[in-house]
């Protein structure tokens, strides 16, 4: 489970992982950095993973920050992952956000420019891709999305997939989720201190 952490302040994440939680998700790149070095320094097994989108003049701190990053969605945001993860030699897992409800106003590789991209960022861009995260759209039941997913996984070989939040964990992980993102569920309603 990925604990999903945006929003929440310092006592919400300590009581966390003070219960053993270790594996956060936050959303934007500025407020992993303002909230994470002091907690990952008590915590060195923590794992962070950017789970928001990411503009390509932060990739270098992203590269620098994340662990893994889940919203791998276009060739320039890829090849400039590429470059820092070179440039400072720092592992770092990739997933590729696909868009599996086609909305125009969401991140993501469209479902039919998945395979193609996948060879991309390998062949052009030299990445390692691990796999697929999705946000399914919030009025329709998510289980297609999922299956969807997972099916492009399937033939591209990819082993993770991240999906599921709150409201849809149980059907994620039953249609094969290897991580679900819970926020609310776990920290409560985001901004209550
Ligand atoms: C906020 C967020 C979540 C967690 O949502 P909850 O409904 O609070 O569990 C999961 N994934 C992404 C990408 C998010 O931005």
């Amino acid at each position: 489970m990925v604990a999903v952490s945006k929003t929440q302040g310092e006592a919400k994440l300590r009581e966390a992982l003070a219960a053993g939680q270790r594996v956060f998700g936050e959303n934007r790149v500025q407020e992993a950095k303002a909230k994470w070095p002091a907690l990952r320094a008590d915590h060195p097994d923590i794992e962070l993973r950017l789970i928001g989108p990411l503009q390509s003049n932060k990739a270098g701190e992203a590269v620098g920050l994340f662990d893994v990053i889940e919203t791998v969605d276009r060739p320039k945001i890829a090849r400039a992952l590429g470059d820092e993860i070179r440039r400072q030699d720092r592992k770092v897992k990739l997933l590729i956000q696909v868009n599996t409800g086609a909305e125009p106003q969401k991140a993501g590789v469209l479902p039919d420019a998945t395979d193609t991209f996948i060879a991309q960022c390998r062949d052009e861009f030299g990445l390692e891709i691990d796999g697929l995260m999705c946000i399914p759209p919030a009025d329709e039941p998510p289980a297609p999305h999922f299956s969807l997913l997972r099916k492009i996984a399937e033939r591209n070989n990819l082993n993770t997939l991240s999906m599921g939040m709150s409201g849809d964990y149980e059907i994620a992980a039953q249609l094969g989720a290897t991580h679900v993102r819970v926020g609310t569920a776990l920290f409560g309603a985001r901004g209550a201190a």
